[in-house]
């Protein structure tokens, strides 16, 4: 039965951080693997082929973002960044590098495990796209239906512009995950990421805000990541 189960490799160079989420892992069910530097790391990577990877930037050999660098050459296996307050800038980089998500110490066991899910999930979906037609998306009371291009928040139909639903659309593409700015404009508007593009991204975002939530100023599903981006929330029906 081990061999089913899901391995997680922890690498990070702080041996209480590291020992504790060895143990919290273990305990619900994972297999851990840890590496305290980024070469050891690298060669655990193709020795055990790990299903997530946990990742800490100040790593004491190698720059964290050189061992993302590495990895995406030759794999998509999610890497989930654990970044320090230090590194902000950093966190940034590495999900444009092809990170897929980050989690900022100090962070509870319910943090790292719903990142360690949703980070799971994504790269099932990846695999299982493209067989049969797209499916209805939904999180909590919101439901997107791509074929008719509609949206429906607790029943209702939502008026969204093209644009509005683009945004909404590619959040939903990668629910539970951050978005940076650059990769959501880009992939809108097909311009940099700047001052301007990132006002009209944000007057947009005001915009879906608005529409969708029953309290724009707390939003419960389009969740501001300060400095970084946006996320969908993740919520079970
Ligand atoms: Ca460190």
């Amino acid at each position: 039965m081990s061999n089913n189960k899901t391995t997680v490799l922890i690498i990070e160079d702080e041996k209480a951080i590291r020992n504790f989420i060895t143990t919290f892992l273990s305990t619900n069910g994972y297999k851990t693997i840890s590496a305290k530097n980024g070469t050891e790391a690298l060669s655990l990577i193709s020795s055990h082929v790990p299903d997530v990877i946990l990742l800490d930037l100040g790593l004491p050999d190698i720059d964290g973002l050189e061992v993302i660098r590495k990895v995406r050459e030759t794999s998509s296996i999610p890497i989930i960044v654990i970044s320090a307050r230090s590194f902000e800038g950093e966190k940034v980089k590495a999900l444009d590098m092809g990170a897929d998500d980050y989690i900022t110490k100090p962070f509870g066991s319910s943090e790292l495990m719903a990142r360690i899910r949703t980070a799971l999930r994504h790269s099932h979906k990846v695999l299982t796209k493209d067989l049969g037609g797209q499916e209805d998306f939904i999180t909590g009371d919101l439901r997107i239906d791509f074929n008719a291009r509609q949206v429906i928040v607790e029943g209702k139909e939502i008026h969204l512009t093209q644009i509005e639903y683009k945004l909404l659309a590619i959040l939903a593409k990668y629910v539970g995950r951050v978005l940076t700015y650059e990769f959501i404009i880009n992939s809108i508007w097909n311009m940099p990421s700047d001052k301007n593009s990132q006002q009209l991204l944000r007057v947009n975002m005001a915009n879906i805000r608005r529409k969708i939530e029953v309290n724009p100023g707390a939003p419960k599903y389009v969740l501001t990541e300060v400095g970084v981006g946006y996320r969908l929330a993740d919520i079970e029906a």
